[in-house]
């Protein structure tokens, strides 16, 4: 396995590579079950993997967790090469952004709604990175998760939009056993935090649950549901609760079946925790 730090070497090992296909998983590190599945995933989907490491500031707000976010490099190499990943791409600040950058991705109306209403550089940082990365490494498929919804159907429409030949993949949540979704924050949980926090999990299956008995329920009663079992449950204070359409991200009266995102953010402490379900 390839470590690669620069963007001269990432090209080259790129063209040495082809005619294979390249699989790309985008992360930032502090790889958990969650991102090995996706590196399994883009396995059986391309004869050559590679994954990205960069902790990327761009998304992050001035008042966010740059700083502080968790890095274990030779722990995540470690996996990566005992996956069978060919590459790992991990540049830094000096090679992804030098003075003068003066370019945007910019997908409008998706980067606004959920995660955009309390993070509203997030998206456009995270559109860049990733079709920077697209534009070094040249994949032909990527593989992005479920627990990220918003930003996996914004990069989706990002690439149809500027017809970007790269075949997008999502692959479902992993999840603690006690169904906390895995993230790479959840480490920032004291132990009574970590206790409350698979709430957020089981006010998702109520909706699912919900739905199923009542189909026609409107929005505002379901998410009212939710809202009690969540705070009936634990200390998380909650910043969303979002029921909207799987594509436009807007606002639903009444669920669609087939066609829904059930997506909330929450609270613990100073840990904001982000899930979701599709119903
Ligand atoms: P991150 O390192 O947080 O930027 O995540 C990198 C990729 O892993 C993103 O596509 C995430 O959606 C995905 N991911 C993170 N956690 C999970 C999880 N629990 N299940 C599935 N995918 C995940």
């Amino acid at each position: 396995m390839e470590i690669i730090r620069d963007i001269q070497s990432m090209r080259a090992w790129r063209e040495a590579a082809r005619p294979e296909h390249v699989g790309l998983v985008p992360t930032m590190g502090a790889l958990h079950e969650g991102h090995l599945s996706l590196i399994r995933i883009a396995r059986e989907r391309a004869p050559k993997v590679v994954v990205s490491i960069y902790v990327n500031p761009t998304q992050f707000a001035a008042h966010e967790d740059l700083d502080h976010y968790p890095r274990t490099f030779e722990e995540d190499r470690r996996r990566c090469e005992e996956l069978g990943v060919d590459a790992i791409f991990c540049p830094d600040d000096a090679m992804m952004y030098p003075p003068g950058c003066l370019t945007w991705v910019h997908v409008s109306q998706l980067d606004s709604a959920l995660e955009g209403q309390s993070r509203p550089t997030h998206f456009r940082g995270v559109a860049t990175i990733v079709t920077k990365l697209f534009a070094i490494v040249q994949p032909d498929c990527a593989v992005f998760g479920w627990k990220d919804a918003q930003q996996f159907l914004l990069l989706r429409r990002m690439v149809n939009d500027l017809n970007l030949p790269v075949e997008m993949i999502g692959a479902e949540i992993v999840r603690e056993p006690d169904g906390l979704a895995m993230s790479s924050r959840n480490v920032y949980l004291s132990e009574d935090e970590r206790r409350e926090a698979p709430a957020l999990q089981r006010a998702l299956l109520l909706a699912e649950q919900i739905v199923k008995d009542q189909p026609g329920i409107l929005a505002t009663a379901l998410k009212r549901r939710m809202e009690q079992s969540i705070l009936s449950e634990s200390r998380f204070r909650i910043d969303y609760i979002a029921i909207v359409n799987l594509e436009t991200l807007q606002p639903l009266a009444h669920v669609e079946p087939g066609a829904t995102l059930i997506a909330l953010a929450a609270w613990m402490g100073q840990t904001r925790l982000i899930d979701n379900i599709r119903v």
